[in-house]
């Protein structure tokens, strides 16, 4: 996997030393993405399920541990759930994503193994990452291992491990985080330029959030004269910016909140949050292997879980329903204009189309989508280009 400087990760062909498989390109949630959970699981909340895929319960709650509670996104959910497994149940390490030493704009997929490593690497990264080039590092362990990753990113790792029993039995737990979509390297490089990051090389650390919540992104540099200085802005200013260079598949995801995952974690915007309020986090049982993780991590004190309640996660990210129907039109125009779009089965898209978007909504989910397709060239091939790093 490389950077494709305004697409995000994608894969590049080294050399063709091996036949081709297709085992990749059959993992990827980009192509095809199918839900074959039991509907008819009585376990399954009947009224989230058409808009927020496998529900089986939802508390708001937070890391015990001080640090990573302060670190992480939100209340260092993900972090804490995936080190209960590391600590407590075996587990041989957690796959997931830290920011580069050499390049600290860019990402990497790494294999935390100890407390202070996972509570090193807490925090949201809104740049490209592609935590499943490290499966092999899973695969490789005795021991199975926690994953941590986007919904896309899990999505592809239970689709890669249908086709493949070693890899199968070596996931423990899978955790998802909500995601609205993963800003590109562009769209990182322009934010460190106009906040007077002029060589992107002199960064010395950047964090999007976290230590507070939801927490200021801020770049550590040296400027000309070998000066350490920073800039900050809030997470919403750096949001605000980054979101517009998200990667056009993000537009068209039907997984904001990690449907495919053992557990998914999000923020509780249900409520707005108060001047120097901890960090906490929405958590979403969504197997009966992640509800039963969930219980005996709180039992063993690693999250302290809270407010024991299903209608907090519509109430927390209220749009999403709008967008699962915008992508429903977006998709019947992509194909209409003779674009290549994913293969979905089993969302459930056009009736919040029809019900939740309002008639602006739907007209410009339309139209938005005819401007794009022409403006970006979504019906024609593109030559994809790796961007890589000065040395
Ligand atoms: C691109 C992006 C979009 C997001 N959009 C939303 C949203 O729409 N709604 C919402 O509620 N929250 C969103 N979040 C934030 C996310 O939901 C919170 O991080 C989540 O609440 C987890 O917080 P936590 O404190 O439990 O995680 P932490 O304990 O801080 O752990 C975060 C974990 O995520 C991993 N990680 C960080 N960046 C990436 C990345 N780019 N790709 C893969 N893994 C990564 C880290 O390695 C770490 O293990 C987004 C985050 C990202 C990176």
């Amino acid at each position: 996997m490389g950077d494709a400087l305004e697409l995000g990760r994608r894969p590049f062909v080294r050399e063709r030393t091996v036949d081709e498989t297709g085992k990749a390109l059959n993992a990827c949630p980009g192509a095809s993405l199918m839900h074959d959970f039991d509907v008819e699981d009585p376990a399954i909340n009947k009224e989230l399920v058409d808009g927020w895929g496998p529900v089986l319960d939802v508390w708001e709650g937070y890391s015990t541990d001080g640090e990573i509670r302060n670190g992480g996104s939100s209340g260092g959910a993900a972090t804490t759930l995936a080190l209960f497994g590391l600590e407590q149940k075996g587990y041989a390490g957690i796959l997931h994503i830290a920011a580069r030493e050499d390049h600290a704009y860019l990402n990497e997929t790494v294999m935390s193994k100890s407390r202070a490593e996972a509570t090193a690497r807490t925090g949201s990264r809104y740049a490209p990452a592609s935590p499943c080039d490290g499966l092999d590092m899973i695969v490789q362990e005795e021991a199975p291992s926690a994953f941590i990753g986007k919904p896309c990113d899990v999505a592809a790792v239970q689709k890669a491990r249908k086709s493949d029993p070693e890899l199968d039995s070596k996931i423990g737990i899978t955790i998802a985080f909500f995601c609205a979509g993963a800003p590109s390297l562009k769209g990182n490089l322009e934010l460190l330029k106009k906040m007077g990051v002029k060589d992107p090389e002199k960064l010395k650390s950047l964090r999007y959030r976290g230590n507070g919540w939801p927490g200021m992104w801020t770049a550590t540099y040296l400027d000309e004269t070998g000066q350490e200085k920073s800039a900050q802005m809030t997470y919403a200013e750096s949001w605000g910016f980054l979101q517009k260079y998200r990667q056009w598949r993000c537009y068209i995801c039907p997984d904001h909140t990690g449907e495919f995952a053992d557990i998914s974690v999000g923020d509780p915007w249900y409520r707005p949050i108060e001047e120097g309020e901890p960090g906490k986090s929405l958590i979403v049982a969504r197997t009966e292997k992640g509800r039963q993780y969930i219980l005996e991590a709180a039992e063993a004190g690693y999250i302290l879980l809270e407010n024991h309640d299903a209608s907090l996660f519509p109430r927390s990210q209220p749009n999403l329903l709008g967008t699962r129907g915008s992508v429903w039109a977006r998709l019947l125009m992509l194909r209409l204009f003779g674009a290549a779009i994913p293969k979905y089965t089993g969302f459930k898209m056009a009736k919040f189309w029809w019900s939740y978007l309002g008639l602006n909504e739907k007209r410009s989910s339309i139209t938005g989508t005819v401007r794009r397709i022409f403006r970006k060239r979504l019906n024609r091939r593109i030559k994809v280009e790796r961007w890589t790093p000065p040395m």
